[in-house]
């Protein structure tokens, strides 16, 4: 807990010094609704770059019915944007018992509110087994125009980067031209199907 505390220090100390441009994130060790509940002890921010879902597993995706429609919508791009690299297989259910990821809108840990999302996932060393995905819808609505996108293209975005991180991926290097790369202003590029394809094809 104590290591979390720190880590948590350092990534507000990011989010602060970054400001009020592009994508921030933030990781906290609450829980934000009570559908989040029946999967507990979420230990990481992001997976390890190492750790995958089962290879060849479909990967079913809950979205909370209470989120809205532009979260709703964007999880539905992140799901074709990643399904569309050919080597991983997300697919949305409505049994929230036997979801593998989960969405939810909230507000996260942040006094400023300007954090877009959030994943937290359950994982053994090598093998995810759980993900529960925060987008903050309302930082969305009150900042996309930052950026020259509509809320639901920002939406999209989001989602697509905590889909990202849920598979597997970490954020990339600065410069990169990437949906990974913190502050990125797109949606999913070639690089970022290229490096979920060399993640699951081990
Ligand atoms: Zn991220």
């Amino acid at each position: 807990m104590k290591i979390l505390r720190e880590m948590v220090l350092v990534l507000l100390a990011t989010v602060y010094w970054v400001g009020f441009s592009g994508y921030q994130e933030y990781t906290s060790d609450s829980i934000p609704t009570a559908i989040a509940q029946p999967v507990n002890q979420y230990n990481a921010k992001n997976a390890g770059e190492h750790a995958t879902w089962q290879l060849g597993q479909t990967v079913t995706v809950y979205v909370d019915p209470n989120a809205t429609a532009e979260t709703q919508t964007g999880v539905n791009n992140a799901i074709a944007n990643w399904n569309n690299a050919g080597v991983v297989h997300l697919q949305r259910t409505d049994d929230v018992n036997n979801a593998n990821i989960r969405v939810i809108n909230g507000q996260l840990a942040d006094p400023h509110n300007i954090v877009f999302g959030l994943t937290q996932t359950k994982q053994t060393s090598r093998q995810i087994n759980s993900a529960l995905i925060t987008i903050n819808d309302q930082a969305i609505a009150k900042y996309h125009q930052r950026d020259d996108m509509s809320e639901q293209a920002y939406t999209n975005m989001v989602c697509t980067h905590e889909m990202g991180h849920a598979l597997g991926l970490n954020h990339t290097t600065p410069g990169t031209n990437s949906v990974m790369q913190p502050g990125t202003d797109r949606n999913i590029q070639p690089y970022d199907i290229q490096r979920v394809q060399m993640l699951y094809r081990h």
